[in-house]
């Protein structure tokens, strides 16, 4: 089936922006995966509807990447088709207090945009590592800021390669979900609506930020950022090292030691590892406290 398929995006696209066999590891901000069967770089929305249609037509499995994040991806891989959006779809552009960027601009260059232009509602999302299409997935969040606050429209394809536009009340953000976690929709453009703001103001809240994540999180080691969402009522973090948890390991993979609740790849940890230690964590936290963690991070693969 693949060989028919990679044949059939011949004619369409270039032989480099076509991968087989792609390590994972190399797209992931945890340094693990194992391979992609076919990764693909898309550059132009014709060709990703072609791709669409050619993957509905002969049912294979798709997964869009984002900055990879927020992901563990198994050792074995993923047995489908990863398609990566490239850096034509990382535009952004200000229209008065509106901004309106690609699915591939990352948060960071969305939020200095916005600090450039003196718009004010973006300072929380500067130091999040994901792209704009990841976030709004995601509803990334930080610092009592979330995209649901500013995210007005999202410009989409389905899996027919037609366009599809979303208003507000139709992507259901809610605490790290939206519509999109369900629906195979490819985020192709988010537009935003923020206030003007106090250019001096905003740089010291993004300033403030990045000083609170430099203190508390182990920026220095791999990860996903937080591997836990928060329980209702509790932090992960804190469930966790009161469970005894700091610095517990399975070979590469520790609960930091600077913040209970990222796991870290301290060098080589393998997806396997960090899975039994997250799988250890949630067992730990149900015993002793009868609260059942769920994962943040997005596993891929077996
Ligand atoms: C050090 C560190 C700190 C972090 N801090 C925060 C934080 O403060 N707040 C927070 O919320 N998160 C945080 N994260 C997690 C992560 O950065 C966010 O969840 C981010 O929004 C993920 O974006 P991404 O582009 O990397 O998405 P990915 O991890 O690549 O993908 C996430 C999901 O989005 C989907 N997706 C990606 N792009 C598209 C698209 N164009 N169309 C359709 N689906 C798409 C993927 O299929 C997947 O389901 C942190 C991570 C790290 C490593």
């Amino acid at each position: 089936m693949y060989t028919e398929f990679l044949e059939h995006l011949t004619f369409f696209m270039d032989k480099e922006d076509i991968k087989i066999n792609e390590p994972m590891k190399k797209h992931t901000s945890f340094r693990v995966g194992g391979p992609a069967k076919v990764f693909l770089t898309v550059h132009s929305e014709e060709v990703l509807a072609k791709i669409m249609v050619a993957l509905k037509e002969r049912k294979l499995p798709y997964f869009v990447l984002g900055n990879g994040s927020n992901l563990l991806v198994s050792d074995q891989g993923y047995d489908g088709v990863m398609i990566y959006l490239g850096e034509e779809f990382a535009s952004v552009e200000v229209q008065g207090n509106k901004i309106k960027a690609g699915a591939a601009a990352f948060l960071g260059k969305v939020a200095r945009k916005a600090l450039e232009e003196e718009l004010t509602g973006l300072e929380f999302a500067a130091g999040i590592p994901g792209s704009l299409g990841g976030g709004a997935v995601m509803n990334a969040g930080a610092y009592g800021g979330e995209l649901s606050q500013v995210v007005t429209r999202i410009r989409a394809m389905d899996q027919l390669g037609n366009i599809v536009l979303l208003e507000k009340e139709e992507f259901a953000m809610g605490y790290r979900t939206s519509v999109f976690k369900t629906k195979p929709y490819v985020i192709l453009e988010v537009e935003m609506e923020l206030e003007k703001g106090n250019p001096t103001e905003i740089l010291g809240k993004m300033n403030e930020y990045t000083k609170a994540r430099i203190e508390k999180q182990p920026l220095e080691y791999p990860s996903a950022g937080s591997t836990f969402k928060r329980p209702e009522g509790y932090f992960a973090g804190k469930l966790i090292m009161d469970a005894g948890l700091r610095g517990f390991s399975v070979g590469d993979a520790q609960v930091s030691e600077k913040h209970c609740g990222f796991v870290i790849n301290k060098g080589n940890a393998t997806a396997s590892e960090i899975r039994t230690l997250m799988d250890e964590v949630v067992k730990k936290v149900k015993e002793q406290f009868g609260v059942e963690l769920e994962p943040e991070v997005i596993l891929l693969g077996d």
